[in-house]
């Protein structure tokens, strides 16, 4: 069996380290019921995972110490490194149900922007948990992966399945759906994050404003499902809907600049992403999704071409070093 902790032997040192990628994901549907009792909101949700990953490195180390930095170049000069990093949360959580965990130092490249609506957090978590599953030899099924990952965040268990699925309860009830041909999308990157509670919030103090009821959301739009399994950019661009758009862009008035510039640059339509700001601008093909992307950048967007679905959270690498003393 492969030492899952450093290990000192004749003379050297053993030290193993696993590391996983994590898509992001967009919503291509997003409907939001009334404040519940307990502080949540029940959605009905179609979650895409796209083509911008997180990675998580997790080296076992002496001690029983969970440590986390960031990879140096990485985007996230604002992200907590110490207990509430969801990271930590992850491998703490791991470390619970895992019989000989070892100490772990996790090194997190983020390329998902922070408070962006597009689940990095939840991606360093769902990659996290894998990383320490085999790192630990926890030896987890992934029902049982699935069931800590909901534990942690609404968002995580899709970032451990990827794909495309429809998420019902507060997002973490997941069923797979049938996305078959990739999309492509251009991204729009904001230079400031928007916090999901307070996006939610701000649609309830609207909704209250403007006298609406909303009803629990029990299904989703039958017209999205059949454009992803059918690959219909053109059909999917009719029924992209976020409720949370007008409470993001309540918050955060620039957006709207931004969704009328991806039509204005011949996007098939712009949506915000979950709860913002980054904005999905769909595309007829990756080369219009570039040459989108092209655009924005020179007028002065951070932008990216990104495609659909690819697979959730997957251990890319497992090396055992053996360092002299
Ligand atoms: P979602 O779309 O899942 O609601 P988001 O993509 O808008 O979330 P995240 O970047 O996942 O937002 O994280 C939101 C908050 O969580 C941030 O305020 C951040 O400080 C905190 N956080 C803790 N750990 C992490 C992490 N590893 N990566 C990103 N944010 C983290």
């Amino acid at each position: 069996m492969t030492p899952s902790r450093a290990t000192s032997e004749a003379g050297s040192v053993r030290s193993r380290t696993v590391r996983v990628k994590a898509p992001g994901k967009i919503n291509v549907s997003f409907s939001v019921g009334p404040l519940r009792s307990d502080g949540y909101h029940s959605v009905a949700s179609v979650y895409l995972a796209v083509s911008l990953y997180e990675e998580v490195s997790a080296r076992a180390t002496q001690g029983k110490d969970i440590t986390v930095s960031l990879k140096e170049g990485s985007l996230g000069r604002d992200l907590p490194l110490d207990e509430s990093n969801l990271a930590v949360r992850a491998a703490r959580l791991m470390a619970e149900v895992s019989e000989r965990p070892s100490g772990v130092h996790l090194e997190i490249t983020k390329r998902v922007p922070i408070a962006g609506g597009m689940g990095g957090g939840s991606a360093d978590a769902a990659a996290t948990l894998l990383a320490c599953d085999a790192l630990w030899d926890a030896g987890l099924s992934r029902e049982e992966l699935t069931h800590l990952a909901a534990e942690l965040g609404a968002d995580v268990p899709f970032s451990l399945l990827g794909g495309a699925a429809v998420g019902l309860g507060v997002g973490d009830q997941l069923t797979p759906a049938l996305a078959p041909n990739p999309l492509h999308w251009a991204l729009v990157l904001a230079d400031f994050g928007l916090s999901t509670p307070t996006v939610f919030g701000a649609l309830d103090r609207l909704r209250i404003a403007r006298g609406q009821e909303p009803q629990d959301p029990e299904q989703i739009d039958p017209e999205v499902l059949r454009a992803l399994r059918a690959g219909d950019a053109v059909a999917l661009a009719g029924v992209l809907h976020n409720d949370l758009q007008p409470a993001a862009t309540k918050l955060a008035p620039q957006l709207l600049d931004v969704l009328d510039q991806g039509v204005e640059y011949g996007a098939l339509a712009s949506i915000v992403s979950g709860s913002g700001p980054t904005v999905a601008m769909l595309a007829e093909s990756e080369g219009h999704a570039i040459e989108l992307a092209d655009r924005l950048i020179d007028a002065g967007q951070h932008a990216l071409a990104v495609h659909s679905p690819v697979h959730g959270a997957k251990i890319i690498s497992d090396l055992t070093l053996a360092f002299d003393r």
